[in-house]
């Protein structure tokens, strides 16, 4: 019933899996048929402490009931508390407010054209991006994405953009050489382009040139950030401070809030009227992201890390397993079968996996109870072999 009115009303952008999900509480969720599944993907990344969880809907349904809105023609407490915590947590300076990973995006690239414009001068305006990247699906972050799939239908692209190939580092510094830019921006993990990690030394190449020509360094932390890699934020693993940091994903755990972390140079770069966002900062959203963030403390982010070391250790050299790729609790798996017919065969043995690219894609809740994780590897396990 659900699943035609579905096809009939809801615009064909995506290929949806059936079953239509109906409850969920913790790591585990209920379909229509009441069937239970052990859920591996949290909304993508997004419902970092799983479904439902008490501290999150206390503090959701307090604050829904206190103020939900305002607009940013006025302060709000959440907002404010959580760009605070989210400064100290990182040392960047300001916090611009949105409500998705593309808009994040959006901010961090204007924030950088702009500051350039003003030091550099109007044909400073570029953006390096890598090859494989994904940023959104706005205009501008299609155009920032560097995967031609994307691109397909939607020309005239935004310009400005230009692709390196990850691991390139004389492709690098020959592009900053042509393109005069204005930023690098990059995933610590490349998520949507295969779960692929950037080598430490290529990082350390664009941390580095940056530096040397005051180029603005984005990290793309939209679905590395809050906890997924093991650290608070992807770029912290690899020892290098960004100059802005985007994110969203699972940064209010499961509401839709978007944030652009704007370091020291760029702190005071966007002006009154420059940039704006209706909902962004929303009360709500920024409550779910308070609780989930004063959650993220060095003992939750050691347990992300032994729980990726055990899936890795688990999944590696298994039978039909060809390799494990990945940070913390996003892992990207490479299987003989096909990475469909690997995330089929687990839905029907009740446990919901995703794919990125040509891999099977896991993206837990941090807190996933051991004894859960346990039992769904040993069925992804199965399904691989
Ligand atoms: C998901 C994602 C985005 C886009 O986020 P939306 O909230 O869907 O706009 C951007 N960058 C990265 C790295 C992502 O994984």
């Amino acid at each position: 019933m659900i699943r035609e009115l579905d096809k009939q009303y809801i615009a064909n952008t995506y290929n949806r899996y059936y079953p239509v999900l109906v409850r969920g509480k913790g790591s585990l969720c209920w379909d229509e048929d009441g069937r239970e599944y052990i859920d591996l993907a949290a909304g993508i990344a997004v419902n970092t402490f799983g479904w439902c969880d008490d501290a999150w809907t206390q503090a959701v349904a307090r604050q829904a009931s206190t103020l939900q809105h305002a607009s940013n023609l006025y302060g709000t407490v959440p907002c404010v508390q959580l760009a605070q915590m989210l400064c100290q947590k990182t040392g960047m300076r300001k916090v611009f407010f949105s409500n998705s990973g593309a808009e994040s995006n959006e901010c961090a690239i204007k924030a950088a054209r702009k500051y350039a414009a003003q030091k550099k001068g109007g044909d400073c305006f570029a953006i390096l991006t890598l090859a494989n990247s994904f940023h959104g699906r706005t205009l501008a972050t299609l155009a920032a994405t560097g995967q031609e799939a994307f691109h397909a239908d939607f020309r005239p692209l935004t310009p400005g953009f230009f692709h390196v190939t990850p691991g390139d580092i004389p492709g690098l510094l020959a592009a900053v050489e042509a393109h005069n830019p204005a930023a690098i921006m990059a995933e610590m993990v490349q998520g949507e382009g295969g779960v692929v990690p950037l080598a430490p030394e290529f990082v350390r190449a664009i941390a580095a040139v940056c530096r040397e020509r005051d180029i603005l360094f984005i990290a793309d932390e939209v679905q590395t950030g809050n906890g997924r890699t093991g650290a608070l934020y992807g770029y912290m693993r690899y020892g290098v401070q960004p100059d802005i940091v985007s994110t969203a994903k699972g940064l209010a755990g499961g509401l839709p809030l978007g944030a652009t972390l704007l370091g020291e140079k760029v702190q005071d770069v966007l002006g009154p009227g420059s940039h704006g966002s209706t909902f962004g900062g929303n009360p709500v959203c920024c409550a779910a992201a308070l609780s989930v963030l004063s959650r993220l403390d060095d003992a939750l982010l050691a347990q992300v890390r032994e729980k990726s070391d055990y899936i890795t250790a688990q999944l590696s050299g298994a039978e039909g397993v060809l390799g494990v790729s990945g940070m913390g609790l996003m892992l990207g798996v490479e299987t003989q079968k096909s990475a469909d017919d690997v995330v089929s065969a687990c839905m029907e043995q009740g446990v919901l996996v995703i794919k990125a690219k040509n891999k099977v894609r896991l993206l837990p809740a941090l807190n996933i109870p051991w004894e859960q994780l346990r039992q769904a590897v040993g069925v992804l396990k199965a399904c691989c072999a």
